[in-house]
């Protein structure tokens, strides 16, 4: 996912280059927008957590970019391309590291796990929508 701060800044085409040179393909994509609720259901794993209201406000705070990707180790491969969760401590080179705002406001999302990709995939797309 793009987040609402790097969609706001003008970063989703620099991103999805980033994202296709390191070699994923996207095999579905939309732009739009959580309302609360669902900000709250994306992240409830992070439900008991102090940042919690403060992210699901965010992430609700704008339009977003929904994307599957595909590619060998994807989950590892695409965790390493947008470095750590705080910009501060990401990579130079990485996505969050160029283009992201705060430890909140980080630029991009990724999943943890293929279990939690499957998960997050099915949350924003139906099986007609993935090519
Ligand atoms: N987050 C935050 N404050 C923190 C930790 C995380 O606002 O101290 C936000 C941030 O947007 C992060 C998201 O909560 O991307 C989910 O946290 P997680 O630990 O899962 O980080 P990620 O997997 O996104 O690197
Ligand atoms: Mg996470």
């Amino acid at each position: 996912m793009i987040k609402p701060d790097a969609v706001g800044n003008n970063h989703i085409g620099p991103i999805l280059a980033k994202i296709n040179e390191a070699g994923f393909r996207i095999v579905a994509m939309k732009y739009t927008r959580l309302t609360p609720e669902l900000a709250g259901k994306f992240y409830e794993v992070h439900k008991e957590r102090g940042f919690y209201n403060d992210l699901v406000s965010y992430m609700s705070s704008g339009p977003i970019v929904a994307a599957v990707l595909e590619r060998e180790n994807a989950v590892e491969s695409f965790r390493k391309l947008i470095g750590a969760t705080d910009p501060a401590k990401a990579e130079p080179g990485t996505i969050r590291n160029l283009f992201a705002k705060s430890i909140e406001a980080n630029a991009v999302h990724g999943s943890d796990s293929d279990d939690n990709a499957a998960i997050e995939g099915n949350f924003f797309f139906s099986q007609m929508e993935r090519f």
